[in-house]
């Protein structure tokens, strides 16, 4: 790492091997290469999980009870002995210059080992007081000889063997060697002190050695701004790319096919919808394709807007498919939409009367070959005009004459790979305009990461006259009584009602062995809902009977439907007005109010019920949340807050994941701050032509694999 040459990149900290470090023996190595370390740029990534901050620190001697304290000292001795229950208790007794200190660990007979006496260790705990003063099961950092004032807290692993300044002790010889030729920093400098952002260099001192908690905070922001500044920037140079290279068909807006649509609609649409209408009619009338996100709460209107979308495929000539991830919600939304349409037909001047009615189909994985081979036909010949289905839709082979507008219903369960495939059936150079949408809102700054190459439409409206549902977490026998009383007395009135049962596994057997018990014990002699008309879905059933027993609830032949989550998207059965979802503690934020959203779509009133007696903080948050709001938007965000955002990111992330400090939720200011130093950025230089370390540093992070996650779509 000789001077003279230019700053170090991360890509070239990535071929430097941590075996060139003096400090680092093959046994270091090994122990690094067990914690994914291998490169010295590797190992400056591994940032510290925290701080001990030693100004903070108590001695000894001014411990007082009840108080939370960091103390550090030397292990002096340590035993273990079997308290009256029979739990190993491990004491070990710490000193420092002022006094002794007893660490009691329940459990924890390890710790006799690893805090040897002459051990030094930093522990943080509440001090009480049991035959003098004591920690018990403190949290423990070993610290070893540290003169600093901040002192780095790694993370470590029992299997590497490596203790937090054991790393800290390479990390820092490592910066040492990059002194002389520094590190690279390839962000404008007018960004950074529009943004107050330290250099990278400094940046990378600061977060591993800090003087003060204040550097390590000002170099974490500056670290997270490049993680989020790098994706923002891929995001939105694809986005660009698209626009100015593929090829969509201009459609056009006005016609008598949309006309004769609109003049059927049995309601005026929202503000909301028309808004959303119109902003996707004007991307259709691009030269370039649509790429566009429309998010909206449940129940908000969102297939009219796609429907509507479709329609202006069909109307000049194209096609239009709309994929939902299971078959019952493509069958559902065939149902809404064919009941929006009537008997719309398409103006037609090649055929006799001209008109021909419009012909939409379904294709799913378990249609008959006859069937399947129909509707196969119509699509490559251009008969069948828009096409409803399940991944189908991409099959292999599958032509379309003409595809035009695709929409796809998201639910986070489609791959960014599928997104892409569909796209690619256009014809021949020509991009299909493509519409996601998503069950239930998703929050602002994960939308700006995940679908930050999409425009979005907001649906933050709910049609005129829709009462909120009430929801009731029924915790007790007295309530669930109450509960099944106002069941009975709903489907007296009239009305319908539905009986959710968990996911008790991720297997669809357990689930319909679950449904199946559960209907039996509400309609036995002396169940709940004996002697009602009650019908019964999951899983399992054969598309025949799914068919049959939803054409039952719909015509309002069955007064309840006991189901799975197979209802959890899309059915639309206006007169349903109460749903019961038992062991309602197993399920997440988002599906708790998706399925709430199956009721309260008409004027009547509605009520849900969440049935759980669960005592655990994080399922009793999980209700407290939906029990408190209808508002999927604030609900989303309280999700990200509950689950973090491993979990909503899970799905998408294969491979590597840049995001290593940069949190959704408290980086939310610098998501925004990213993404539109982004924008401005590939606005002024699409191509980064001007920042070429930008450039090159974005290739070489996100890789083909990670770009390839976020953005193909
Ligand atoms: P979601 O956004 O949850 O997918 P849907 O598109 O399924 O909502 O619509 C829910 C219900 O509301 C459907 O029955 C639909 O016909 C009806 N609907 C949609 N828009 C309006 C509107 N503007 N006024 C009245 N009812 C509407
Ligand atoms: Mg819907």
């Amino acid at each position: 790492m000789a001077a003279g040459d230019p700053p170090l990149s991360l890509a070239e900290l990535d071929t430097i091997s941590v075996t060139r470090l003096n400090s680092v023996s093959a046994k270091v190595a090994a122990a690094l290469a067990e914690m994914e370390i291998r490169t010295v740029l590797d190992l400056l990534q591994h940032y510290p999980r925290r701080y001990l901050d030693r100004t903070k620190q108590a001695s000894i001697a001014d411990l007082l009870e009840g108080e939370e304290a960091t103390v550090e000292g030397e292990v002096l001795s340590g035993s273990t002995r079997r308290t009256r229950g029979g739990r190993p208790l491990t004491d070990i007794v710490l000193r420092d210059a002022t006094g002794n200190l007893r660490l009691s660990f329940f459990n924890q007979t390890w710790r006799e080992r690893q805090l040897l006496p002459g051990t030094l260790v930093a522990v943080h705990g509440r001090v009480t007081r049991f035959r003098g003063l004591q920690m018990t099961n403190p949290v423990v950092d070993l610290v070893g000889d540290r003169t600093r004032r901040m002192v780095p807290v790694y993370p470590e692993s029992d299997k590497a063997g490596l203790r937090s300044w054991e790393i800290e002790e390479r990390v820092s010889e490592a910066l040492r060697r990059c002194t002389q030729r520094g590190i690279a920093d390839p962000v404008p400098e007018t960004l950074l002190s529009e943004h107050r952002l330290v250099n990278r260099d400094l940046a990378l001192r600061w977060i591993h050695a800090p003087a003060t908690f204040g550097e390590s905070q000002h170099a974490r922001r500056r670290l997270v701004f490049d993680e989020l500044l790098r994706v923002q920037l891929e995001l939105a140079r694809r986005k660009r790319h698209v626009q100015m290279t593929a090829q969509s068909p201009e459609h056009v807006i006005e016609g008598e096919l949309l006309r004769r649509f609109c003049a059927n609609l049995p309601f005026g649409l929202t503000d909301a919808q028309a808004r959303a209408v119109g902003e996707i009619s004007s991307d259709l009338q691009q030269s370039y394709p649509m790429h566009r996100l429309l998010q909206g709460d449940v129940g908000a209107g969102k297939t009219v807007v796609a429907l509507n979308a479709l329609l202006i495929a069909v109307q000049g000539g194209f096609q239009g498919a709309l994929m939902a991830p299971t078959e019952v919600l493509a069958e559902q939304h065939l149902n809404t939409m064919r009941i929006l349409l009537g008997d719309l037909c398409v103006p037609d001047d090649r055929v006799l009367g001209g008109e021909r009615p419009l012909r939409v189909e379904l294709l799913t994985g378990t249609l008959s070959v006859r069937d399947r081979k129909r509707i196969v036909a119509g699509l490559a010949t251009g008969e069948v005009d828009i096409v409803v289905g399940t991944h189908a839709l991409i099959s292999e082979g599958l032509e379309y004459r003409a595809l035009g507008v695709v929409v796809i219903d998201e639910q986070h369960r489609f791959g960014v790979q599928q997104r892409a495939v569909l796209r690619d059936k256009g014809p021949g150079d020509v991009t299909p305009d493509l519409l996601v949408m998503t069950a239930t809102p998703i929050p602002r700054t994960a939308a700006m990461t995940v679908y930050g190459d999409l425009d979005v439409s907001v649906l933050d409206q709910l049609p005129a006259g829709r009462l909120p549902v009430e929801t009731c977490w029924a915790r007790g026998p007295r309530q669930e009584a109450a509960m099944w009383q106002d069941v009975r007395d709903a489907v007296a009135e009239g009305r319908q009602a539905y009986v959710v049962c968990a996911v008790i596994d991720e297997s669809e057997v357990f689930d319909a062995r679950s449904a199946t018990e559960t209907y039996a014990r509400l309609t036995e002699p002396g169940g709940e809902l004996h002697g009602m008309k009650v019908g019964l879905l999951h899983g399992r059933v054969t598309p025949a009977e799914k068919e049959a027993t939803m054409d039952l609830f719909r015509s309002g032949a069955l007064g309840v439907l006991v189901a799975t989550t197979v209802i959890e998207v899309g059915v639309d059965v206006p007169n349903a007005t109460v749903m019961v979802i038992l062991d309602a503690d197993r399920f997440g934020i988002a599906q708790l109010h998706q399925l709430r959203g199956r009721v309260g779509r008409a004027e009547h009133a509605s009520k849900c019920y969440l049935v759980s007696s669960a005592s655990n903080a994080d399922a009793e948050a999980r209700l407290e949340a939906v029990e408190s709001s209808n508002d999927g938007f604030r609900l989303a965000e309280a999700d990200l807050e509950l689950r973090g955002e491993g979990t909503l990111m899970g799905e998408r992330q294969k491979g590597r994941n840049d995001l290593r400090l940069a949190s959704l939720r408290r980086d939310k200011d610098w998501v925004q701050k990213a993404r539109t130093a982004a924008i401005d950025i590939i606005e002024a230089d699409p191509e980064l032509k001007a920042h070429s370390g930008l450039a090159e540093e974005i290739d070489f992070v996100l890789g083909d694999d990670e770009a390839g996650f976020l953005l193909k779509g």
